[in-house]
């Protein structure tokens, strides 16, 4: 069940499989960017780690969330650390109080998650950045428990969108952040924080699996 302790190994095995592609992830960004993508999220999901041994007895999900937040928007910097950081603030927020999310609050979680970042960084769908992962995620986990799926396979659904969405934007000119200084010398590169929101979500997915 989708209870504080999925959401602890959700955050646990987003932080070993960032620390597995940090150096994937630098690359990405190297291609397009500054090269810190893997260092800012490994960095950040590392410092949460001893804190979530701390959530009090009776902690639900969005207390586990809220700590990772703030953890990310204080330790991360960068462009990702306060948009990832106010992904899980919303997400937070939107499931606050809830012991046990259904399929109706894991699309409520994305679904904030995905517009705090739109908030926070103004990017649409097709500006090359991680709202390429984001906004498929939301879109197939909104199908798929429409379509009676149960909260696990929602969360599957969304973490297989994010994963085609996160290729989609290979052939992209970016918009936003510092890959838009390169035009067209973008294209043929994926965008580092498309592919962090894909792995991401597959922890989700495999934490609940
Ligand atoms: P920085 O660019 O400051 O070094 P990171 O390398 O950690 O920060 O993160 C870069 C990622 O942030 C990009 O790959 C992109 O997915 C995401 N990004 C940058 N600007 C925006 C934005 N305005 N909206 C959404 N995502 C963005
Ligand atoms: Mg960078
Ligand atoms: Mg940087």
């Amino acid at each position: 069940s989708l209870d504080v302790a999925w959401a602890q190994a959700w955050i646990r095995s987003s932080a070993q499989v960032l620390a597995e592609h940090r150096a994937e992830l630098n690359t990405l960004d190297r291609e397009i960017g500054d090269g810190d993508h893997g260092e800012n999220m490994d960095r950040g999901f590392q410092a949460v780690l001893p804190k979530l041994d701390g959530l009090a007895d009776g902690a639900t999900p969005g207390d586990a969330f809220k700590t990772l937040a703030s953890t990310l928007i204080s330790t991360v910097g960068g462009a990702a650390g306060p948009l990832y950081g106010t992904a899980y603030l919303k997400a937070a927020t939107a499931v606050t109080g809830v012991a046990e999310l259904d399929g109706a609050a894991v699309v409520a979680l994305l679904t904030a998650a995905r517009d705090g970042i739109v908030l926070r960084g103004k990017a649409e769908s097709g500006d090359k950045t991680m709202i390429d992962a984001w906004t498929p995620a939301v879109d197939a986990a909104e199908q798929a428990h429409a379509a009676g799926a149960d909260p696990a396979l929602v969360l599957a659904a969304a973490a297989d969108a994010a994963e085609a969405g996160a290729v989609s934007t290979e052939p992209l000119v970016a918009r936003k952040g510092r890959a838009s200084y390169l035009g067209e010398r973008a294209i043929g590169h994926r965008d580092p924080g498309a592919q962090s929101t894909a792995l991401i979500l597959r922890s989700g997915a495999d934490a609940a699996a």
